[in-house]
């Protein structure tokens, strides 16, 4: 059985005055009225032009964010590695879907692929497909069953775009991630990425399509996926969420009149997240798995299930992923027993990674429970490290 309470491991990368800077971080964050205070200052800050990047850069930019650009997250990266902990790079703008904006994310995206290409300690490159897609043609693909002629050629320039990703990652044997983002859109990105893993994961999983287990509809799209990749012979990549956008689909499903996607409890998401983990234990030699949370539990089962059916604990069809400056005593005690493990590192400028960084915020003040374990976390170890000096001292 797997123990991830120790805080020794957890934080080995981090110093007193890191593990200070962090509790008081989670502390603010832990208090909703701090983090809409935060919020409401840093959008009048924006607005008015004035400097506020230096005090997010040695607070909440430190902890959660790699660095402004590849280069700076090498410390990071390297950080990591020295505990077996491989990373993401994730370029974490939010910019206007213009044709200027697609084509800058582009590029960005094809250095972070060449950039993981050239370093043993980065495993996957990473994208969210809305990035690459013209106004809202992705909803209206979604929707729609007939395109005209114009929203065709937005939709195609749109899959150009994919392949270009994708093609370049296969060329330098990079993973891939592909992130799932809003219910409005992902039917159209599950056809095409399911195209690109046709198209590239004949031998090994380079495309991975994400699997938000939040929707009571995923574990029949699972199956039915396998049931695909099965008869054309290719593998099936999934990157296994929960799902971050909860709130937001029940309130457009209820706006909009239509069946919410989302399970109605927690529970029921808790339960499909773990079946589909143990679906595809049990048919790894079609799949490759990567599963992205911060619950013990199914960190834990999925551990559980590689013993059971005899899978090494390093096999490469298999990764654990949190996110940078989350649950480090799930990664670091993960890493420390031989599995494969990878950091989420968002980079970018301070300014443009700023609504990235409100919604961690708010995501760690609206899971009161993770705030609140992270910060028990950090409380146990800076109290044994005390203990130590004090044994030291005596
Ligand atoms: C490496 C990594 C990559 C990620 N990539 C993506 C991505 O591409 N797309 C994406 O959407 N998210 C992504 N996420 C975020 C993820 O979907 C979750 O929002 C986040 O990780 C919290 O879920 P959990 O499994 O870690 O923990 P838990 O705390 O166990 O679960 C919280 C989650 O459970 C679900 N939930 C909570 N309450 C209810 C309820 N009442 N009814 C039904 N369900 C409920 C929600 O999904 C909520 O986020 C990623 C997370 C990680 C760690």
């Amino acid at each position: 059985m797997i123990h991830f309470e120790n805080t020794e491991v957890a934080f080995s990368h981090k110093s007193d005055k890191d593990l200070r800077k962090a509790y008081f971080l989670f502390k603010m964050m832990a208090s909703n009225c701090m983090v809409k205070f935060g919020k409401t200052m840093t959008n009048i800050a924006i607005k008015i032009n004035f400097p506020i990047g230096w005090i997010f850069k040695s607070t909440i930019y430190s902890h959660f964010v790699g660095g402004e650009t590849l280069t700076e997250c090498d410390k990071n990266v390297n950080l990591l590695a020295q505990f077996n902990i491989k990373s993401i790079l994730d370029y974490s703008v939010e910019g206007e879907n213009t044709e200027t904006e697609i084509e800058k994310t582009l590029d960005e995206t094809i250095r972070s692929i060449k950039n993981a290409a050239s370093q043993k300690n980065i495993a996957f490159a990473v994208f969210k497909p809305s990035a690459f897609a013209l106004g809202n043609i992705l909803e209206i693909a979604t929707k729609k069953t007939e395109l005209s002629e114009t929203e065709r050629k937005q939709l195609n320039i749109f899959e150009q775009h994919i392949d270009l990703l994708c093609n370049t990652a296969y060329k330098h044997d990079v993973s891939i991630l592909i992130d799932a983002e809003d219910f409005a859109i992902q039917d159209i990105v599950d056809k095409v990425v399911l195209r690109m893993m046709e198209k590239y994961n004949k031998q090994k999983a380079i495309v991975y399509n994400t699997l938000q287990m939040y929707r009571w509809d995923r574990l029949d799209f699972l199956r039915s996926a396998l049931e695909l990749v099965k008869s054309r012979n290719f593998i099936l990549a999934a990157k296994f969420v929960r799902g971050a956008y909860m709130e937001k689909e029940r309130l457009l499903a209820s706006n909009n009149g239509y069946k919410s996607p989302i399970h109605d409890t927690k529970e029921n998401t808790d339960r499909d997240y773990n079946a589909a983990l143990k679906f595809a234990v049990e048919n790894i030699q079609n799949m490759s798995i990567f599963c992205g949370t911060h619950n013990e539990h199914s960190n834990r089962y999925l551990a559980q299930l590689m013993q059971e059916n005899n899978i090494q604990k390093d096999d490469k069809r298999i990764f654990f992923a949190q996110l940078y400056g989350m649950s480090d005593h799930i990664s670091f005690n993960l890493a420390k027993q031989g599995y494969n493990v990878a950091k989420y590192v968002p980079y970018g400028p301070v300014k443009l990674v700023m609504p990235y960084l409100m919604r961690r915020a708010e995501e760690n003040t609206a899971v009161a429970g993770q705030t609140g374990r992270e910060l028990m976390l950090i409380m146990k170890e800076r109290n044994r490290r005390k203990n130590v000096q004090k044994k030291s001292i005596k």
